[in-house]
């Protein structure tokens, strides 16, 4: 069962949750203490990293109005219908009441967090233009291995957040400080391959 969901994970088997630390555990989304017939149901395993698992989450799963469970679920929840990131600071805001528990579970703006985050976007910062300089000079095999490179970051959720923002409404504005980017982002290849 490791072995798929880590086929499921991103980057190099990265925790579903917080998208740092390695997954090492099978967590059940939804806790055997409040759903013991959902042990062995495939849907209710995701890969997670210790501190994820037995530290933040354990068996914290509140439901809303109508039973609704609280908790994103990433196999079915887009996040981005839920959660607003601010690349340039790295942490999240809430943007329905199921965000706003999600980010309080899971505690995705812990320091530790945010600050990978503006790492993992100044980072792709820096791939994203190396990537377009190999486009101009028509490099395919230099191409090939950045997005390899994207793909295999930690914060899997960054590089989502800036492909998705990249046609958000306000994009001038929230790329106001490297607008060189939104070109790139733009790039019908590049998004195929990373959103693929
Ligand atoms: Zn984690």
């Amino acid at each position: 069962m490791k072995d798929v969901l880590e086929g499921f994970a991103s980057g190099r088997s990265r925790c579903m949750y917080c998208g740092d630390n390695q997954g090492t555990d099978v967590d059940h989304y939804e806790p055997l203490a409040a759903a013991p017939l959902r042990t062995f149901v495939w849907k209710n395993h995701l890969l997670a990293c210790s501190g994820c698992n037995s530290h933040f989450k354990r068996d914290t799963f509140p439901k809303g109005s109508g039973g609704v469970p609280l908790l994103l679920d990433p196999t079915v929840d887009d996040p981005f219908d839920h959660l607003a990131l601010a690349l340039s600071v790295g942490r999240y805001a809430p943007l329905t009441e199921r965000g706003e528990a999600t980010i309080e579970i899971c505690q995705l703006n812990r320091d530790i967090l945010s600050r990978g985050r503006q790492v993992a976007y100044d980072t792709l910062t820096v791939i994203l233009e190396a990537w377009i300089r190999a486009h101009d000079s028509g490099d395919d095999g230099k191409m090939v291995g950045l997005e390899k490179t994207i793909r295999e970051q930690p914060f899997a959720d960054v590089i989502h957040a800036m492909l998705r923002y990249a046609h958000a409404p306000g994009a001038p504005q929230l790329f106001a400080d490297r607008s060189h980017l939104l070109p790139i982002l733009a790039d019908q290849r590049l998004r195929a391959r990373l959103l693929s």
